[in-house]
């Protein structure tokens, strides 16, 4: 038995092979075709090619996993068959001379766009198949490297994955992350949180080939995974598995009870989510809310613009599932550690100082009003707050402010309906914090972005690992910025919460609770814990 150790970012005790990703580098050629029915032969052969790998995943998966996991596999299968499909893909190749791969990501993209807004559950769950059948035939049409597929039960290694990785991974296969880089405060980190896998990151683990399907346990609590783990070990993460098991069933009684403290305090437990598919862990963890609605991993992994109905489908989704508890759906935060290609953003030499956030939204009101439009309308199926991120001046507020107006009022002009929302905003920025005064005259409320106001405040680039010794969230100038800017609220009458990390952290839960904060927005599995701890402090 070797073990290997790093940093946890979420706990939790897995057990499986090891699945080494290395990200496929897939050159998609949007130029018209010479020859469109050698473009549709190349797709006809991909389809059969695609059938074949599929078929060998499925008997490998059904032998070492489980009928269940394999499942995933056949149902793939069935949809290379689908007619709609495959007819979309050979329409764009015959009318628009689109190459086959080409035509196969414009398709795929669509359909899983589709899939993910439709309401019913069973439909909903086909968008990551979807995804990955037109990843892999990009992938056998571009002569990628295709042999990174996962099975079910892989705890998935790689050198690091950014939040569009790890959207794209279809996350019923996994059951830990493991990764030789990465911050435990990146977003990578808080998806895996939120999803709740064991996840391991800064880990002095080899990524040699030969790992791959090597049987291994990942001890989240302690970081450490353990190759080819020995009996002993095996019976003791398993004893640790079973008490976390416990534990979780123990938080059940928790569910519908009150989050107020001794002394008769009240705070509002709310869930941080990244999508839609969060929403039945945010249920489940009996959340008060949704507190932060990441609005940006709608638009990354994908090579266009959600238009409005799409984005419009599935914020009504997230009001209506919520039943008139607060929605709080944060406006466009792209940039920085989240990239999607067909931005156009230049290479920047400080992206978390760069062009991010709000500031592509000011420069760009045309998308941003899409995303208004649609924010505006799904108000009317629930209670949704709209909440601008990285602001660090009032006059950006004013002016985010003033296109939801316009937005606002091309509805009304078109008859179309809207509900409005409260238009509040993330201080995130130390400039925000300090003028949190003349901000709160503008806002309806404050959510405090714990990550971005560590990074800023203390200079520290959240993204880099070498730097965590200096990561300080605790830091005295974070505590002190952190009850000027409640104290602000509170003196122009708005509420304030947070919704940074630092939130779920319980060495700071009593100190929250005295400077007043009406609401900690987490991870939905972390809401449970922190309702309990609540209720034991004065
Ligand atoms: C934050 O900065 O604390 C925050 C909640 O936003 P994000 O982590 O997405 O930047
Ligand atoms: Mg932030």
């Amino acid at each position: 038995m070797e073990q290997f150790s790093g940093k946890t970012v979420c706990p939790g005790i897995a057990f499986g092979r090891i699945c080494i990703f290395e990200k496929p580098d897939l050159a998609i050629d949007a130029s018209p075709s010479p020859d469109p029915e050698g473009e549709r032969r190349a797709f006809r052969d991909a389809v059969r090619t695609a059938d074949g790998q599929l078929a060998a995943l499925f008997e490998k998966t059904k032998r070492e996993v489980g009928e269940d996991e394999a499942q995933i596999i056949d149902i793939q299968r069935m949809m290379l068959e689908d007619e709609d499909f495959l007819g979309e893909v050979e329409t764009l190749i015959r009318e628009e001379s689109s190459r086959a791969a080409c035509a196969v990501d414009r398709t795929g993209k669509r359909f899983y766009a589709q899939f993910t807004a439709l309401e019913d559950p069973y439909m909903k769950a086909r968008a990551p198949d979807i995804a990955d059948i037109s990843h892999r035939l990009t992938a056998i049409l571009t002569g990628a490297d295709t042999s990174f597929s996962l099975r079910g039960g892989s705890i998935l290694a790689a050198e690091d994955l950014t939040p569009s990785d790890t959207l794209g991974i279809d996350k019923r296969m996994i059951r830990a992350f493991v990764t030789r880089r990465g911050s435990t405060n990146s977003h990578t980190a808080i998806l895996a949180r939120i999803l709740k896998i064991p996840s391991i990151v800064q880990a002095d683990f080899p990524l040699g080939q030969d790992l791959n399907g090597k049987e291994a346990a990942v001890d989240g609590h302690r970081g450490i995974i353990y190759l080819e783990p020995d009996g002993k070990t095996e019976n003791r993460l398993r004893e640790q598995a079973e008490r976390d098991r416990d534990e979780e069933k123990s938080l059940d009684a928790l569910r519908g009870l009150p989050t107020v403290s001794r002394s008769g305090q009240k705070i509002e437990l709310a869930a941080n989510i990244g999508g839609v598919e969060d929403l039945e862990a945010v249920l489940a963890n009996d959340a008060e809310g949704i507190g932060l609605f990441r609005s940006e991993f709608l638009y990354l992994g994908r090579s266009d613009y959600p238009g409005e109905e799409e984005q419009f489908a599935v914020y009504r989704q997230a009001a209506a599932a919520m039943e008139g508890k607060r929605v709080v759906i944060r406006t466009l935060d792209i940039g920085a550690d989240k990239q999607a290609d067909y931005f156009g953003i230049d290479k920047e030499d400080n992206p978390a100082l760069g062009y991010r956030a709000v500031r592509i939204c000011i420069d760009r009101p045309g998308m941003f009003k899409t995303q208004l439009r649609a924010l505006y309308r799904a108000a009317a199926f629930g209670k949704v707050a709209v909440m601008f991120p990285m602001i660090t001046s009032l006059w950006e507020l004013k002016r985010c402010k003033a296109l939801a107006a316009e937005a606002r009022q091309e509805l009304a002009g078109q008859g179309v309906p809207f509900g409005d929302p409260e238009l509040g905003i993330m201080v995130e920025t130390p400039a925000a914090a300090l003028c949190a005064g003349e901000l709160a005259g503008e806002a309806a409320f404050f959510s405090v972005g714990t990550n971005d106001l560590t990074q800023y405040t203390l200079a520290v680039d959240r993204q880099n690992a070498k730097l965590e010794p200096f990561l300080d969230t605790r830091h005295p100038a974070i505590l002190r910025l952190l009850e000027m800017i409640v104290e602000s609220a509170h003196r122009a009458g708005i509420w304030a919460g947070i919704c940074g990390e630092l939130a779920a952290d319980p060495r700071m839960t009593a100190s929250f609770l005295s400077m007043g904060y009406d609401e900690l927005s987490v991870s939905p599995g972390c809401i449970l814990g922190l309702r309990k701890r609540i209720r034991t402090l004065d």
